[in-house]
């Protein structure tokens, strides 16, 4: 007998629809969607509306363990370069273990946030000293233990890191725990692709930027595989990456990459803050995802990617929370409008032909988030992995208010604390609230952070 839940309202591909009856098999899929369903013992009524849940195209989960400590002005010149340092020494410190225990409570919290998958961008492989495990997977398995004991789909993107700047420059001591040759990273990809072919996981390619691949590696990583698995690279975070690559090759980064590259669907481009217009353009034209991750963008003083530009252009876009300053669909959403409100001196900035921005802004991340990740996922719909949030019926500020109306009052005047329930395919992993894992978890992480920090 298949499972089911029964929604009083639920954000369909076609619209808001009440009363829907969603069904799911054994493998987590959605077999049966129906509007205007009678109740039935066998479902589980859900206690609010029901939305697709959230991918969050962009992680590098260690990070977590310094969120919030790089506050603190010690610096005048302090941007995204000397956070880079504190980074680093913490890249310095951490062993396997620690670095399972910081994911796994760093994932039930983004499901607690309203995301129901992630991509890792991951590229701490190697041990202390520089040199590869035993077994050269053991950070990406790591990985892929957290997600699966949280109970969130994981797509894994393990990352060609071999040179410390543009042109093939060596690589610096501190990166020596991410470095591998294009032999190294084809057999770490090879090795992880059967783990990776379980229900709710997907392996992708990822370069960590142009700073740290060449033309040459980026070519010969993508030719040795003819499927549609996705691609993602850094790309135009900082001014100075711009100017450094201005210097190398005369073009900027985005640029660079068209140029020297078929960008397609499979690509998503992570910040790509410093876009001009004929970029922007580019970027919308080739179908690839701008993988936004607003409140990481800020914290790090980044800039703003042009996206009423880019959203005019038709550009596909999803979030991600990169170094996990926040864990919130919702903060990540609310500030890549806010960014646009404030730069403009309007409201009401980033929309589509319904004008609606709470509704353009969850719509499209679903779809970008979906693409970037290379998931059946985003939407309630017959094949898709049954990835459901529930928001808290009974909170007074979705009293009263239906349709896109209740994406406004969540997105713009909620928090975390409005999703009540989770599903990740076909499993409720937070319920009320709660995940069940969350209070050893979370002692696993403290420990693992005192003893890293
Ligand atoms: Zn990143």
């Amino acid at each position: 007998m298949p499972r089911a839940v029964i929604a009083p309202i639920a954000l369909l591909p076609e619209g808001w629809a009440e009363q829907v009856l969603i069904e799911f098999g054994r493998d987590g899929r959605i077999t049966r969607v129906e509007a205007g369903a009678a109740k039935s013992g066998d479902a589980d009524h859900c206690q609010g509306p029901v939305l697709p849940g959230m991918p969050n195209l962009h992680s590098h989960a260690f990070q977590r363990a310094m969120a919030g400590l790089a506050e603190v002005a010690l610096n005048p010149e302090d941007s995204f370069w000397t956070w880079r340092d504190l980074m680093y020494r913490l890249v310095g410190r951490l062993t396997p273990e620690q670095v399972e225990d910081i994911a796994r409570y760093l994932y039930i919290d983004m499901l607690k946030g309203g995301y129901t998958a992630v991509a890792e961008f991951h590229y701490l492989h190697h041990g202390l000293d520089g040199k590869p495990y035993a077994d050269p997977a053991e950070m990406s398995r790591r990985v892929l233990r957290a997600a699966e004991r949280a109970g969130i789909g994981i797509t894994l993107l393990p990352v060609l890191y071999a040179h410390g700047g543009f042109g093939g420059k060596a690589p610096s001591d501190a990166q020596k725990r991410f470095i591998n040759t294009t032999d190294q990273y084809l057999k770490l990809q090879e090795s992880l692709a059967k783990d990776c072919a379980a229900p709710g996981r997907r392996l992708g390619f990822c370069f960590h930027s142009l700073r740290a691949v060449t033309g040459d590696e980026i070519k010969s990583v993508m030719g040795s595989a003819d499927d549609d698995r996705p691609v993602h690279v850094h790309i135009a975070e900082q001014q100075k990456e711009v100017a450094d690559c201005l210097a190398w090759s005369g073009r900027r980064p985005i640029q660079w990459l068209y140029d020297h590259v078929p960008v397609d669907e499979r690509w998503c481009l992570i910040h790509a803050t410093h876009a001009e217009p004929d970029e922007v353009a580019a970027m919308a034209k080739s179908r690839a995802v701008a993988g936004l991750c607003p409140t990481t963008e800020a914290n790090l003083g980044d800039g703003l990617f042009p996206a009423i530009d880019f959203v005019a252009d038709g550009g596909r876009l999803g979030i991600g929370s990169d170094s996990h300053v926040s864990l919130s669909v919702v903060e990540e959403l609310r500030w890549l409008e806010y960014g646009q409100r404030l730069k403009h001196e309007r409201r009401n900035r980033l929309h589509d032909a319904n004008k609606h921005v709470a509704g353009y802004l969850y719509r499209a991340s679903l779809q970008g988030g979906a693409q970037a990740l290379g998931q059946k996922m985003g939407a309630i719909a017959v094949g898709n992995r049954a990835d459901l949030v529930v928001l808290d019926g009974q909170h007074p500020l979705l009293a009263h208010v239906s349709g896109d109306d209740i994406l406004g009052r969540w997105l713009f005047a909620g928090l975390n604390r409005m999703v009540k329930d989770v599903m990740v395919g076909g499993e409720w992993v937070v319920q009320d609230g709660r995940h069940g894992d969350e209070i050893e978890a979370g002692r696993a992480f403290a420990a693992a952070v005192k003893a890293a920090i």
